[in-house]
């Protein structure tokens, strides 16, 4: 079966190319009816952030991304934090070491440093790697009590892995097919540090990945890079049977220029990063989220899926999770970066509102009208007005500016609607109009309409110049619905009320 997890450092706040992440997996769990797991990799307690885990777990739950096994719902391999499974890791970093595949290494940090500055001064860098470790302080060259000694009397230590000299490491990506790297070009890796009691991510992410028996990591390619040491890993251990299918996620790339889209770009460029807002507990920068700005999860989902995949030409864009679920393929995942475009985030968020039901919405408008002292309006009222008014609306915030008119006489007039409609004799039609129109037994959208176009083809005038000056006379300007909807919704005395106070 299939299991895959979503496994995110608690360094900070989630953002797009984040939950992009944790949703892709989520959608090859549910389609392979497979299980989705939560873990959290909170090993480097130096970029430990307080609160950013919960800010985790809220966020896949407002995408409405279900957690199957892990932190907060429990499961067969808990815990499902790293740093409380903290016993776990050092056994297999020793079973390495006995294996010959790791090494004790007894440089300290600032050694280190100095070796790194010598190389430099030379115009070279340093890589701790094969052509090296053999001349510094570490248990290929100490003899095995001295090393004891070393531990013993409490010396820091780390435990390298020991990356083979000159071979080809071979390894099938399912999204970037087949990548061949040299063993030669990369350095042993720390895997375990004396100094906090911890491994690094590299071996609690494989240990684990092993212990929870995923099948497949599914993850962003800024971890392309560390494939071949997880691979070499599995071969060290003697997990290759059991070692997972790899997809490494393109970029996410800012709307307009080069580079990767940052947790920075947001605020600066004028659209929400993070799907909530984020507030970081030390009183430091926050910064806006999605679902603070309006939009609705569900076209926040169905964007960010979109992002680095599509489903081919002849699905529509608007796809449900259900839909997304039954389409996804990892196959079908771009392998050059995606640019978030977020003319087009609104145009999914208008999308996902011009399609709610009416009252649905107006369950959810009652609440602003309440707000802005209409709480008397009944809901059959409020449908009917959304029904009007939603295909003009980005956001639920819209909705008030665009049917005020409905609850309110114009406070003020539009200056270019008054230059261009109040003048000749339009007023004097409107009158005429109104005189008409008051009589009207049944002050029905219909009956008003009809009554008034047979009145003006009799009376040979410009039909548009009549009905702009009564849109401005009931709106206030030259938008707005149907005129005689909204006659109709006013009511008679205050349609009346409105072509009066426009001629004062
Ligand atoms: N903890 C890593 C991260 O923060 C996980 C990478 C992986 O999925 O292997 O992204």
């Amino acid at each position: 079966p299939v299991r895959v997890r979503f496994a995110p450092s608690p360094t900070g706040p989630l953002h797009m190319g984040g939950v992009r992440t944790a949703l892709y997996n989520y959608l090859f769990a549910r389609q392979h009816g497979g299980a989705f797991l939560l873990r959290i990799e909170d090993t480097d307690s130096n970029r430990f952030v307080p609160g950013a885990e919960e800010y985790i777990v809220e966020s896949l739950k407002w995408c409405g991304i279900e957690v199957d096994e892990g932190v907060g719902v429990g499961g067969p391999h808990a815990p499902y934090r790293q740093s409380e499974r903290r016993e776990i890791y050092l056994k297999y970093a020793e079973k390495l070491v006995e294996d010959g595949w790791a090494y004790y290494a007894f440089d300290t940090p600032e050694e280190l440093d100095a070796i790194r500055k010598e190389y430099e001064s030379r115009g070279e860098t340093f890589a701790y790697n094969y052509a090296v470790r053999g001349k510094l302080a570490t248990s290929l060259v100490l003899s095995a009590d001295e090393v004891a000694a070393r531990i013993a009397r409490g010396d820091q230590w780390t435990i390298r892995f020991r990356m083979p000299e000159n071979e080809q490491i071979e390894m099938d990506d399912m999204i970037r097919g087949h990548v061949t790297v040299n063993s030669s070009t990369l350095d042993d890796k720390v895997l375990y540090k004396s100094a906090d009691r911890l491994p690094t991510y590299h071996l609690a992410n494989i240990v684990d990945d092993y212990l929870m028996e995923i099948t497949h990591v599914i993850r962003g390619e800024e971890w392309l890079p560390s494939l071949p040491l997880h691979v070499m890993l599995y071969r060290a251990f003697g997990w290759t049977d059991r070692m997972p299918r790899f997809a490494h996620l393109p970029l996410l790339l800012k709307p307009t220029g080069g580079g990767k889209l940052s947790k920075r770009d947001g605020d600066k460029l004028g659209f929400p990063v993070f799907p909530l807002q984020w507030k970081p507990q030390d009183g430091g920068e926050g910064a806006r989220g999605y679902r603070e700005d309006g939009y609705f999860p569900e076209a926040f989902v169905n964007l960010l899926a979109l992002l680095g995949w599509n489903p081919g030409n002849d699905h529509s864009e608007i796809l449900s999770m259900p839909e997304l679920i039954e389409l996804f393929s990892l196959e079908k995942v771009s392998k050059s970066g995606a640019r978030f475009d977020p003319e087009k985030a609104r145009w999914f968020n208008a999308q996902y509102l011009h399609r709610k039901p009416d009252a649905e919405l107006a369950a959810l408008f009652l609440p602003v009208l309440a707000e802005k002292g209409h709480g008397e309006v009944p809901v059959a009222k409020a449908e009917r007005i959304m029904g009007l008014v939603k295909e003009r609306a980005t956001f639920l915030t819209d909705l008030w500016e665009l049917s005020r008119y409905f609850f309110e006489a114009p406070q003020s007039y539009d200056p270019k609607a008054v230059a261009k409609f109040w003048k000749d004799d339009n007023p004097e039609h409107l009158q005429n109009l109104r005189r008409q129109l008051e009589v009207v037994e049944d002050f029905t959208a219909s009956a008003l309409e009809a009554k008034a176009h047979a009145w003006i083809e009799r009376e040979g005038l410009p039909m548009g110049k009549v009905m702009n000056t009564l849109r401005l006379a009931l709106v206030g300007s030259s938008t707005g619905a149907n005129l005689f909807d909204i006659a109709e919704i006013i009511g008679r005395e205050e349609f009346l009320r409105r072509i009066e106070r426009a001629h004062e």
